[in-house]
């Protein structure tokens, strides 16, 4: 048991990420301190099973030896090293080549960021020196998808289609444009999948038109859209998308940066659609949430494009800890992992975990049950005919996950009445059905 001094530490001087700051005065936080596979233990000594993997990124599960073990050895070895003036170090090489030999088609060349948010950060820069290199520097405008996140850095926040990331921060900028998501449950042309994905493109190509096709610099998608609740996209949707994309000649990417290593099924989301983006980003499971890391797959085309733009000259983009070493040994000992069975068993437990939750549909509240592979939502509506949405102030989302808390489950609670599920992939069978019926009795609290 940790004492209650510390969580008065972490109120007076802890400044929380996506929080209330005023909440957190009062409320205080609760203390993670530690973990095993698929459970976490709080502060209290409670023992809560981690339906969210974390934050949508510890996808090998907790306390795995290979992964420790291989970030002890680095840091005993060579804790850092820069990539700047030519240096680098075996780990990032190592690491760089396997992801390409994982990326679909031609993504061949991997730039480290530090997680998701800079990554997004990172292909803005590159979509620009694209450009400029091409002689077309006045494809400065860029497209991204409603109920979209891609960070919170401040352009990732204007492609981020979520009130809470703009409102205070003077975003969405004006060179940053938004389609309609595909939400089938909530699309105003109906669940017909076809009726959805035709409409996305009409609206991509009316948004690239009124722009004008030659201001565009690239398009951004989620292949599941993950914050904005989880959101599967009819199949045949992303590469509907990308075929627009390559017809107008604007670059496209794909942001896996959730959906990445093995979350929705295979090591990437978008192999399941056939396509190969322009540029590529990813974070959480490259590292499995160990240590910070992102990483951005530029495909060949691209990558000599601004290299011969560029020539001599400096590509201005970097970090101190962009390639970070004892990232790059975790980031390695994650994929032995995933190659040796995690995948595998994500991909088993996934259909459990859907398959369970389906189940829930005959509840009172549960109007829709979505996803893929370890990553699923079920959204909570007052009337089923109606779908009316779970008023927020009778049902506030802390207060579902304050239940799903005292009955031992991690969730997301989103605010708009939706629950978010993505489980380490070594999940074992027990674990998802206790994963579903923790939720049955959370959703019978609620009512
Ligand atoms: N892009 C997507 C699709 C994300 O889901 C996230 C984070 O959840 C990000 C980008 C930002 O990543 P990070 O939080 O590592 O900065």
């Amino acid at each position: 048991m940790l004492s209650n001094s510390i969580v008065e530490l972490d109120r007076a001087h802890l400044v929380h990420p996506v929080a209330s700051w005023r909440g957190h005065e009062k409320a205080g936080a609760r203390l993670l301190v530690s973990a095993k596979g698929a459970t976490v233990t709080d502060s209290e000594g409670r023992a809560l099973l981690d339906g969210f993997a974390g934050l949508w990124c510890v996808n090998a599960g907790y306390g795995q030896d290979h992964i420790i073990e291989a970030a002890t050895r680095q840091l005993r070895e060579l804790p850092y090293a820069t990539g700047y003036f030519g240096l680098g170090s075996e780990p990032a090489a190592r690491l760089a080549a396997r992801l390409a030999d994982h990326a679909p088609g031609d993504l061949n060349h991997v730039y480290f960021s530090l997680g998701g948010s800079d990554a997004v950060d990172g292909t803005v820069r590159f979509a620009r020196h694209y450009w400029h290199s091409k002689g077309q520097p006045q494809r400065d405008q860029f497209i991204s998808v409603m109920h979209g996140y891609h960070g919170s850095s401040t352009v990732g926040a204007g492609l981020t289609a979520l009130p809470a990331f703009h409102a205070g921060f003077g975003v969405p900028l004006d060179w940053q444009h938004k389609i309609s998501s595909h939400y089938a449950y909530r699309n105003p042309v109906g669940q017909d999948d076809q009726a959805i994905i035709a409409a996305s493109v009409a609206e991509l190509r009316a948004k690239v038109a009124e722009i004008g096709a030659e201001r565009v610099a690239a398009f951004y998608l989620e292949p599941i859209q993950g914050s904005g609740g989880v959101l599967v996209p009819p199949k045949g949707w992303v590469a509907a998308m990308h075929s627009v994309c390559k017809e107008l000649e604007i670059l496209f990417v794909a942001d896996e940066v959730i959906t990445g290593f093995g979350r929705t099924g295979p090591m990437f989301a978008c192999s399941e659609e056939g396509i190969v983006p322009d540029m590529m980003t990813t974070a959480k499971g490259l590292t499995s949430g160990y240590v910070p890391m992102g990483a951005i797959f530029l495909s060949d085309h691209v990558f000599q494009i601004i290299a011969d733009g560029a020539g001599a000259a400096t590509v201005g983009h970097g970090q101190t800890y962009s390639a970070h070493p004892v990232s790059a040994a975790v980031g390695l000992a994650a994929l032995d992992l995933y190659e040796n069975g995690l995948l595998d068993n994500g991909v088993k437990m996934g259909a459990r975990l859907l398959a369970g939750l389906r189940d829930l549909a005959d509840h009172p509240l549960v109007g829709d049950v979505r996803g893929r592979g370890m990553l699923a939502a079920v959204e909570l509506v007052t009337d089923k005919g109606k779908k009316t949405p779970l008023p927020a102030a009778a049902f506030p989302a802390t207060r579902i996950f304050d239940r799903a808390w005292r009955n031992r489950l991690i969730i997301r609670a989103f605010a708009q009445g939706v629950l978010g599920y993505a489980p380490p992939l070594c999940c074992t069978e027990d674990e998802i059905d206790q994963i579903v019926e923790r939720t049955r009795l959370t959703l019978d609290q609620t009512l």
